[in-house]
This record gives C-alpha cells, structure tokens and sequence, in this order.
C-alpha cells in the first residue's frame, strides 16, 4: 500500500483535552471549558424541540441538497437559494473547496497565523502553501497579494482571525480584491461575523455581486451553538456552487443538522442576545487586562488573544489545575498569549479571579 506522497507525513489532529478527562484527570468538581470558541449559553431552546421531533425520522437518509434549510438560510440571508452549499462544518465546506479547485503544485496564499484547516487541506491535495506572516496580528493584505503568482489557485483570509481575533478592514479588503486576478479564489472565512459590532467589518454578501471569485465560509457552530452537529455552509455565485457541488458527497450532512439549523435562523432573538452579552463581557476582560498591564490583540469575535508575559504553557496548566481550560498560545505560535473565549458573565468572573492568582504565582518572562 502507497498513501499519496502528500499524506505520507501529514500529523493527526490531536484535539484538546475535553472537560470530562480534565475533570477526571485531575479530580475537579467542576470545569469550565473556554477553549474552543463555543456558544457558552449553548443553543436557542427552540433547537432542542425541533431535534426531539426529527426523532422520528432517524432511519431515513436526509435530504442530499437540503432544501428546506437552504430555502431558510436564503430568506434570512436575503441571496438566492442556488448561492448556498452546506458541509458537516465550514472544516468540509473549505476541504471542498481544496478538493474542487487545487492540483499538486498549485500554490495556495494564507496568513502566518490562521486556521490550521486551510494548510491541512491544501498540503493533501500537493498544494504548496505560501504563508504570510501577520502585521500586529492582522492579514497583511499587501504583502499576501505580492506573492500571487500564475499558480496561484486560492487566497484564504480568515476574518476575524483565528487566533488573534482581528480583522481586515473593508477598505483593505477592497484594495486586495480589486488588484487580484478574478481568477483566483479568495475564500473568505467568517466563522465568527455574526459577533462583529466593527463599522470596519466589511459586508461579506454585499462583496458577492462585485467579486465572482470570492466564497463565503460561514458556520452554525459559533454563535448558533451546534458545533456537536456539524452544520456550516458556503456562500458564493451561483456557478462557484455548482462546482463545489460536483465535489460534495451526496448526504454530507445529517437531518438531525439541517433541522437544528432551521431551527436556530428561527430564533434571532437568541443570536442577538448572545451577540450583546458577548460584547459586553469581551469589553470586561479587556478592561481587565489593560488594568493588570497586559496587551491583548483588538477582538471581533468571541474570544480574546492576550499576551501574559509569561510561558503561555505554564500558565495555562496552572489555570487548568484550577478548572479552567483556555488555548494556550504555545500551541498557537504566540508563546507567552492565551487565546481565551469569552464566557458567561459568572465565568468570566472566575476566569478572572483564576487569572489573576496564577499570574501572581507566575514570574514575568525577563
Ligand atoms: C470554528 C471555526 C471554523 C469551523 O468550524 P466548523 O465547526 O467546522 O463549522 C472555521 N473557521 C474558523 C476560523 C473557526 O474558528
């Protein structure tokens, strides 16, 4: 047996310790887990109804195109239902895009750094990946575009940034999309766009009708909260979608997704409320931070990157051995940063307690 050369060496994910094996692990009662960006107010109760009637249908293979959650989306997202293609999480909708467009040896452009899944998928298909380091934590849209080349296929942005949480501006989006060729894609991640407030947040729809090029990556796991479901969706024109459809398995996503999803869009009310607090806690840990010293990368989404001044491995373990469980930047490329997600306003209360003795204990990084 011969994998493809491109495979021969690819590492497994390893994912984050959950909080049952914290829990376990070190015999704590109870576990906060702000890590991994999820809804900490969960799902809208709505999702739970609609799940429980759907019951019902489990032995019965769910509709391949989705229809009645793309007729939904496209009514909520004012576009046309033939713009929209769903995968079992955006991670599928981007692995499409990978498997649609690149050939080994084709050249891929991101940011250094961004959301593993992008190099993932594009060094299985033998793409080569140019990676651009950020400019104080943002893409730096001047230095990526001047290395497109002839081979270059796509052009992945994450916006706001996983990890840092910033964004691109509109106008510096505009300037890169206007001087790139149109037959590059520029795939365009807003995992997290339904948290942004910014007047500088560009509207991504809006850029649609201009750029053909472009394809939106979007998700029900943030704050929708059914990242157990694995439910996100592309948006793009109308012959973009066809070809990411030519690539899609048939039943890629589960009734049990599409029903929670429709569900979810229902209640606004429930996003709008998540968005608010969200707000106002991520505006608390900041002001914490900047009272404590420390520097922290402006946020846009539901999480806050900051620098501890102190080895991020150390200090996270010590959080964790008070129940609270964060992305240490160790893991991330940001050596002495948290990637903290914004919690409840009660966990947020002890993360910041807990912070603040482990930071105590914790010398500063000479
Ligand atoms: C969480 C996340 C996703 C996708 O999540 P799915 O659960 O696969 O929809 C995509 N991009 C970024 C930047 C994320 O943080």
């Amino acid at each position: 047996m011969q994998p493809k050369p491109s495979v021969m060496d690819l590492p497994v994910y390893v994912p984050g310790k959950s909080a049952s094996e914290v829990k376990k692990e070190l015999g704590l009662a109870h576990i906060v887990k702000l890590a991994s960006n999820e809804n900490p107010f969960g799902t809208s109760p709505r999702v739970k109804e609609a799940l429980l009637a759907e019951m019902e249908n489990t032995s019965l293979y769910p509709d391949g195109a989705s229809q009645a959650l793309k007729t939904a989306l496209a009514e909520h997202l004012q576009v046309d239902p033939e713009q929209l293609l769903f995968g079992a999480g955006s991670d599928e909708v981007l692995l499409m895009a990978a498997r649609a467009f690149l050939l080994p040896g084709d050249e891929v452009v991101m940011a250094d750094r961004t959301f593993p899944q992008y190099k993932h998928n594009s060094d299985i298909e033998g793409a080569i990946c140019i990676e651009v380091p950020l400019k104080d934590g943002v893409h730096d849209l001047e230095a990526m575009l001047e290395q497109v080349t002839a081979r270059t296929k796509i052009v992945w942005i994450c916006n706001p940034n996983n990890p840092t949480g910033t964004i691109v501006s509109d106008q510096a989006l505009r300037t890169f999309l206007n001087a790139l060729p149109s037959t590059v894609l520029v795939a365009l991640d807003e995992a997290y766009c339904e948290y942004c407030v910014s007047e500088d947040f560009s509207n991504g729809i809006a850029l649609l009708k201009e750029y053909p090029n472009l394809l939106l990556l979007r998700t029900f796991s943030k704050i929708y909260g059914l990242a157990s479901l694995r439910i996100g969706y592309g948006i793009g024109n109308t012959p973009l979608i066809h070809v990411m459809n030519q690539v899609r398995e048939p039943f890629n996503t589960t009734r049990f997704a599409q029903t929670a999803a429709i569900a979810a869009i229902e209640d606004q009310a429930f996003v709008e409320k998540c968005r608010a607090i969200n707000r106002q806690e991520l505006n608390r840990l900041c002001t914490q931070f900047t009272a404590w010293q420390l520097s922290y990368y402006p946020a846009h989404g539901n999480f806050v990157m900051v620098d501890v001044k102190r080895d991020a491995k150390q200090v996270f373990e010590a959080l964790l051995r008070k129940g609270y469980i964060v992305r240490g930047g160790h893991a991330l490329g940001f050596p002495t940063s948290l990637r903290i997600t914004v919690g409840t306003p009660e966990q947020n209360d002890g993360l910041i307690t807990a912070l603040r003795e482990v930071l105590d204990a914790i010398p500063e990084r000479g």
